[in-house]
Protein backbone atom coordinates (compact mmCIF):
# COMPACT_ATOMS: atom_id res chain seq x y z
CA UNK A 1 0.00 0.00 0.00
CA UNK A 2 1.18 3.44 -0.54
CA UNK A 3 1.70 5.62 1.90
CA UNK A 4 0.80 9.66 1.71
CA UNK A 5 4.52 11.50 2.22
CA UNK A 6 4.06 13.87 5.01
CA UNK A 7 4.45 17.54 5.98
CA UNK A 8 7.21 16.63 8.96
CA UNK A 9 7.77 19.86 10.92
CA UNK A 10 9.32 18.65 14.27
CA UNK A 11 11.36 15.70 15.49
CA UNK A 12 10.02 15.43 18.83
CA UNK A 13 12.12 13.90 21.68
CA UNK A 14 10.68 12.02 24.38
CA UNK A 15 11.86 9.30 27.86
CA UNK A 16 9.93 6.40 27.75
CA UNK A 17 9.55 7.48 32.06
CA UNK A 18 10.79 4.11 32.38
CA UNK A 19 13.71 2.50 34.15
CA UNK A 20 16.54 3.10 31.85
CA UNK A 21 16.82 -0.99 31.23
CA UNK A 22 13.37 -1.38 30.58
CA UNK A 23 12.25 -3.64 27.67
CA UNK A 24 11.45 -2.42 24.07
CA UNK A 25 8.95 -5.72 24.72
CA UNK A 26 7.41 -4.21 27.80
CA UNK A 27 6.57 -0.45 26.61
CA UNK A 28 4.95 -1.85 23.38
CA UNK A 29 2.59 -4.06 25.71
CA UNK A 30 2.19 -1.05 28.10
CA UNK A 31 0.81 1.34 24.87
CA UNK A 32 -1.02 -1.87 23.29
CA UNK A 33 -2.81 -3.36 26.69
CA UNK A 34 -3.18 -0.24 28.82
CA UNK A 35 -3.74 2.50 26.65
CA UNK A 36 -5.38 1.14 23.74
CA UNK A 37 -3.00 2.67 21.26
CA UNK A 38 -2.78 0.80 17.75
CA UNK A 39 0.27 2.62 16.77
CA UNK A 40 3.26 2.61 18.86
CA UNK A 41 4.18 5.67 20.94
CA UNK A 42 7.80 6.72 19.12
CA UNK A 43 9.08 5.83 15.47
CA UNK A 44 12.56 5.45 16.61
CA UNK A 45 13.70 4.49 20.59
CA UNK A 46 17.12 4.36 21.52
CA UNK A 47 18.45 1.87 24.45
CA UNK A 48 21.09 2.32 27.44
CA UNK A 49 23.59 0.78 25.28
CA UNK A 50 23.25 3.05 22.09
CA UNK A 51 21.27 0.47 20.06
CA UNK A 52 18.82 2.07 18.32
CA UNK A 53 15.17 0.08 17.24
CA UNK A 54 12.90 1.68 14.53
CA UNK A 55 8.92 0.77 15.64
CA UNK A 56 7.00 1.92 13.12
CA UNK A 57 8.35 3.57 8.94
CA UNK A 58 9.03 7.42 9.47
CA UNK A 59 5.89 7.26 6.63
CA UNK A 60 3.46 6.48 9.48
CA UNK A 61 1.87 8.17 12.47
CA UNK A 62 3.23 7.40 15.77
CA UNK A 63 1.63 8.39 18.87
CA UNK A 64 4.17 10.69 20.62
CA UNK A 65 2.81 14.67 21.20
CA UNK A 66 -1.53 14.58 21.20
CA UNK A 67 -2.63 16.90 18.48
CA UNK A 68 1.10 17.01 16.47
CA UNK A 69 1.59 13.77 15.31
CA UNK A 70 0.74 13.97 11.83
CA UNK A 71 3.86 16.38 11.44
CA UNK A 72 6.29 14.73 14.10
CA UNK A 73 8.45 12.23 14.06
CA UNK A 74 9.34 11.07 17.70
CA UNK A 75 11.88 10.13 19.27
CA UNK A 76 12.86 8.62 22.36
CA UNK A 77 15.53 7.83 24.50
CA UNK A 78 14.78 4.43 27.65
CA UNK A 79 14.69 5.86 30.76
CA UNK A 80 13.77 9.22 32.50
CA UNK A 81 12.21 7.33 35.81
CA UNK A 82 14.44 7.33 38.29
CA UNK A 83 12.70 6.69 41.47
CA UNK A 84 8.90 6.19 41.91
CA UNK A 85 7.21 9.49 40.57
CA UNK A 86 10.74 11.29 40.35
CA UNK A 87 11.71 11.92 37.00
CA UNK A 88 15.29 12.92 35.86
CA UNK A 89 17.81 12.95 32.88
CA UNK A 90 19.06 9.84 32.78
CA UNK A 91 20.12 9.34 29.44
CA UNK A 92 23.80 8.00 28.97
CA UNK A 93 26.77 8.43 27.34
CA UNK A 94 26.15 6.07 24.33
CA UNK A 95 22.18 7.25 24.30
CA UNK A 96 23.29 10.73 23.95
CA UNK A 97 25.74 9.95 21.07
CA UNK A 98 23.17 7.94 19.33
CA UNK A 99 20.85 10.28 19.65
CA UNK A 100 23.28 12.84 17.94
CA UNK A 101 23.88 10.22 15.02
CA UNK A 102 20.45 9.83 14.37
CA UNK A 103 19.14 13.56 14.47
CA UNK A 104 21.80 14.40 11.80
CA UNK A 105 20.17 11.59 9.55
CA UNK A 106 16.69 12.97 10.57
CA UNK A 107 17.54 16.53 9.75
CA UNK A 108 18.92 15.35 6.04
CA UNK A 109 16.02 13.58 5.95
CA UNK A 110 13.72 16.72 6.81
CA UNK A 111 15.73 19.68 6.89
CA UNK A 112 13.17 22.02 8.17
CA UNK A 113 12.06 20.13 11.14
CA UNK A 114 12.14 21.89 14.42
CA UNK A 115 13.85 19.67 17.03
CA UNK A 116 12.38 20.11 20.46
CA UNK A 117 11.34 18.03 23.22
CA UNK A 118 7.89 16.68 24.43
CA UNK A 119 7.18 19.65 27.15
CA UNK A 120 8.12 22.21 24.96
CA UNK A 121 5.25 21.71 22.42
CA UNK A 122 1.97 23.82 23.51
CA UNK A 123 0.39 22.62 26.54
CA UNK A 124 1.72 19.63 27.38
CA UNK A 125 2.20 19.41 31.27
CA UNK A 126 4.93 16.73 32.13
CA UNK A 127 8.79 17.06 32.04
CA UNK A 128 9.42 14.89 29.38
CA UNK A 129 12.44 14.27 28.08
CA UNK A 130 13.77 15.81 31.13
CA UNK A 131 16.39 17.88 29.14
CA UNK A 132 16.37 21.31 27.39
CA UNK A 133 16.35 19.58 23.58
CA UNK A 134 15.71 22.77 21.86
CA UNK A 135 18.87 24.27 22.97
CA UNK A 136 20.71 20.91 23.33
CA UNK A 137 20.31 20.04 19.76
CA UNK A 138 19.67 23.99 18.28
CA UNK A 139 22.80 23.29 16.06
CA UNK A 140 22.04 20.56 14.53
ZN1 LIG B 1 7.06 12.35 25.82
Amino acid sequence: MKTKVRNIKFIAIHCTGTPVNQSIESIKEYWKKTLGWAAPGYHWIIKSGGERVQLIPEEMISNGVKGYNHEIINVAYIGGLVTKDHYADTRTYNQKLSMIILLRELKGRYPQAIIKGHYQFPDVHKACPCFDALSEYNDL
